[in-house]
């Protein structure tokens, strides 16, 4: 036992040379596996090409945070400053179960599409979802509104749903969510605040 300040410290030390190669030569061999802590998997750099300019990054950090926990993100710029389409989110991956929950492989807002990626993201069929084949194999004829196999799309009887929030009740432009709606929104609200300190201002007088 050894007494360093006030925190005392004992253990068994090890003599002789026969003893330690013994434990080691039983011990589990731990070469061929690689530890790397567990933030580090879920930490995964996102990017997301949508080739317009009209979908705005807000929109895009909203439906991200369905999935995962979002930490920043950046537009990517040409050389000559010019934006490229493609958006760099950093993110961690939430856990269920333990298991990972990846992030789709395509995103839709409104009309625009655009893709998803990362490393390590498994590879979906665009347009049915399975994991065992790409949309240039499948042989699937799934709705793309509500995922069923006995209809088309045109034929859905489900309500088109609004692609930022999952909502049925409206479409991605009418969605609360969208960034566009909040800043109406929010000019809204200034407005009115400004026009109740008016009259709190003309009601003092
Ligand atoms: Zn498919
Ligand atoms: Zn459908
Ligand atoms: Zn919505």
């Amino acid at each position: 036992m050894l007494t360093v300040g006030r925190h005392i410290v004992s253990g068994r030390v090890q003599t002789g040379r026969s003893h330690g190669f013994e434990k080691k030569k039983s011990a589990p061999s731990f070469r061929r596996i690689t530890i790397s802590p567990l933030a580090d998997i879920d930490l995964k750099t996102v990017h997301v090409m949508i080739f317009s300019e009209r979908v705005r990054n807000q929109d895009v950090w909203t439906w991200m945070a369905r999935y995962c926990e979002v930490i920043n993100a950046m537009e990517v710029m040409d050389i000559d400053g010019i934006k490229t389409g493609t958006r760099r989110f950093q993110v961690r991956l939430i856990r269920r179960q333990g298991a990972l929950q990846h992030l789709p492989n395509t995103i839709q807002l409104g009309a625009f599409r655009g893709s998803v990626f990362y490393p390590g993201q498994p590879k979906e069929c665009r347009k049915c979802g399975s994991l065992d084949h790409l949309a240039a194999a499948c042989t699937m004829d799934v709705c793309r509104n509500c995922k069923a196999l006995d209809h088309t799309t045109a034929h859905c009887p489900t309500p088109v749903k609004c692609n930022l929030c999952s909502s049925a009740n409206h479409r991605f432009k009418d969605c609360p969510q969208a960034y566009s709606n909040r800043l109406k929104l929010s000019t809204l609200r200034s407005a009115v605040s400004l026009s109740q300190e008016v009259m709190i201002f003309f009601s003092d007088h």
